[in-house]
């Protein structure tokens, strides 16, 4: 479904963002991996099965983004697909949250999906188009204690994506929004057994997502699957908060 596309997909030395980077390299396509641990992310890449390149990159440094944009074009002629998906957690509630925690979770994930949306729209809008995908949260959505900092950033992506998708779609540049509710990775074995429990609790399938049913939701927005969508949200939740 991608032969011939490059793809580049941030924070993906593990996780959703790994799983999204071999489910587009299964289908064809060339793989421009970026997270902040570079060794990490040149193993990723290694370990894909198409062409792939692994870098170092922090999505709140707008060079970084540029610089890993540009590495796709050079090593592989195109920037077709552009996924943001780098993201972390600082929970605490708000009567204990710093405002660098805050301000932390913001900046990983409104700024860098702001700077990857936009420079990759840039390379899209003069090459005749492209697809943007950006990773929200339900609890973007819904809104979860401890979570003031990421609800809102999380809420965020789907705005600036909507705004962005309505600023390129004239020019064949499509943004759409992934919502993943609670997916067995890193970001979430790392939290207490009773809140996985709770969470959990509260999945009508009754189990946790895999982050290559997340990934198979971005094959769908990144392929001609979905041509006539965009500023959608797709909710990816086993159907919590539907
Ligand atoms: P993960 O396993 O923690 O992976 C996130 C990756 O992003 C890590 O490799 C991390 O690197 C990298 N990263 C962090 N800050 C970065 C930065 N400034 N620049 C570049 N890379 C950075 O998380 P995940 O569960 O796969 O989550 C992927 C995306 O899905 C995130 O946007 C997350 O908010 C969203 N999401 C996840 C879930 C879930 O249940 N897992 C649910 C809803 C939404 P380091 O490890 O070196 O920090």
């Amino acid at each position: 479904m991608l032969e011939g596309h490059t793809a580049v997909i941030t924070g993906a030395a593990q996780g959703i963002g790994l799983a999204i980077a071999r489910t587009f390299a299964e289908h064809g396509a060339n793989i421009v991996i970026g997270d902040l641990d570079r060794a990490k992310a040149e193993e990723a890449a290694a370990s894909l099965p198409t062409p792939a390149v692994g870098l170092h990159c922090d999505v709140t440094s707008e060079a970084d983004v540029a610089g890993l944009l540009s590495a796709a074009v050079d090593s592989f002629g195109s920037l077709d697909v552009m996924v943001n998906n780098a993201g972390i957690t600082r929970d605490a509630t708000m009567r204990t949250m710093t405002e660098q925690q805050f301000d932390d979770v913001v900046q990983v994930h409104l700024r860098g999906c702001w700077n990857g949306t936009r420079l990759a729209a840039n390379i899209m809008r003069t090459s005749g188009g492209g697809s943007i995908i950006n990773l929200s949260s339900i609890s973007g959505k819904v809104g979860f204690i401890g979570q003031t900092n990421y609800s809102a950033a999380k809420a965020g992506v789907v705005g600036l994506s909507k705004a962005a998708a309505k600023e390129v779609a004239h020019l064949g540049v499509r943004v759409n929004v992934v919502q993943p509710g609670l997916i067995r990775t890193a970001m979430t074995e790392a939290m207490p057994a009773k809140v996985w429990d709770q969470k959990l609790s509260e999945v009508p399938m009754q189990r946790a997502g895999e982050p290559e049913e997340v990934a198979s939701v971005a094959l769908f927005y990144a392929s001609k699957l979905s041509s006539y969508m965009t500023g959608t949200v797709a909710e990816v939740t086993g159907g919590r908060y539907m």
